[in-house]
């Protein structure tokens, strides 16, 4: 069972204090008898314990910063949203692959921002540029932001600041089932719930410090009944010894754990297993006893931006892949959207 995280280790940037969510943050520390320490700027939380790099690399990912986000201009988010919403960053999971072991590099500690006022206020000013069209905010590109939401409730505001705007809807993606304080949030329908959901084989050997399958399709039964759209994202999707097996049982599970009336808006998104050589090193530093398959010569290298390509499966394989799981899909939700596949 995995318990909501708790950090060990709590930084606070001082002038996070002069924000609502800091002071209650601080209170809610304090009284759990937490190791409060501070900081000048969450860019630069040095003196992390631990001997080595693996050690510090550990104590990072259960160490949460309180801090102030300073840049309101926010990063695109194609294609499944228009920008993404920085309420926090990084993560307390494990997931062999993730990329944020490469984009966020020497800082693998978890920061919240308490200038929430201020996020909405900048998502505001995206919406009224773009309005009458909808403007869509992905609120988990750096972090999975339902793993920390029971200790800011950050999100649940977020998800009722979405839902009574007029032109705005939110999106995120969580691998975590601690779900039940957002059940009651005034969603009016313009947050799309979505989980990240894989073959229990992947589950177990690569996503660590995570929710397992069983837990995430509960918590998204429970998520559907509380009347929010809801989306899938099955990634990656890798192969392994009967991963067929793997993935039909998934769809199957899933489909008799939703209510009737949730399936007839449902979306999914598929994406591949697939690695960049830079990822590939700092994997192999991080989780030196990893299973993932990081052979090259076994895939197709496909040329990404900024120079940096990345390996994905062969031709064939891919196809496999993506005609056995879209057949799975429509066996078991005939109306489901994909989204796309990558
Ligand atoms: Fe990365 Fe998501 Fe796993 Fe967190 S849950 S480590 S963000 S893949």
């Amino acid at each position: 069972m995995i318990k909501p995280f708790t950090p060990q280790l709590v930084y606070f940037e001082p002038k996070a204090l002069d924000y609502p969510l800091g002071e209650k943050l601080m209170k809610k520390f304090k009284n759990m008898d937490m190791e409060i320490r501070y900081t000048t700027s969450h860019n630069q939380v040095r003196n992390l314990p631990g001997d080595n790099d693996f050690q510090k690399y550990r104590n990072a990912k259960s160490t949460l910063v309180v801090g102030i986000r300073k840049t309101l201009k926010f990063d695109t988010s194609k294609p499944s949203a228009e920008y993404a919403i920085p309420f926090a960053t990084g993560c307390m999971g494990h997931c062999h692959y993730c990329y944020l072991q490469t984009t966020m590099g020497s800082k693998p500690y978890i920061r919240t921002y308490v200038n929430v006022e201020e996020i909405f206020d900048a998502a505001k000013n995206y919406m009224e540029e773009r309005a009458p069209e909808f403007t869509r905010f992905e609120a988990s590109c750096t972090s999975d932001i339902v793993g920390i939401d029971h200790l800011t409730h950050t999100l649940k505001d977020a998800i009722e600041f979405f839902g009574q705007s007029e032109y705005g809807k939110l999106r995120f993606v969580t691998k975590f089932h601690h779900v039940d304080h957002l059940l009651d949030a005034k969603h009016n329908g313009k947050t799309r719930f979505r989980f990240s959901i894989n073959a229990d084989y992947v589950i177990k050997y690569f996503e660590p410090g995570t929710s397992r399958l069983a837990q995430r399709i509960e918590a998204a039964g429970k998520v559907a009944r509380a009347g929010y759209p809801l989306g899938f994202i099955v990634a990656p999707i890798y192969l392994h010894e009967n991963w067929q097996e793997g993935y039909y049982h998934m769809f199957e599970r899933l489909h008799d754990e939703l209510p009737e009336d949730a399936k007839q808006d449902i979306t999914f998104e598929f994406i591949q297993h697939r690695f960049t050589k830079p990822a590939k090193r700092v994997i192999e530093k991080n989780y030196p006893m990893t299973k993932l398959e990081l052979d090259e010569s076994k895939r197709r290298y496909k040329w990404g931006r900024y120079g940096i390509g990345k390996y994905i499966y062969k031709k064939e394989e891919e196809q496999e892949i993506k005609s056995e799981l879209f057949k799975y899909m429509k066996e078991f939700f005939p109306n489901a959207a994909l989204e796309y596949f990558t």
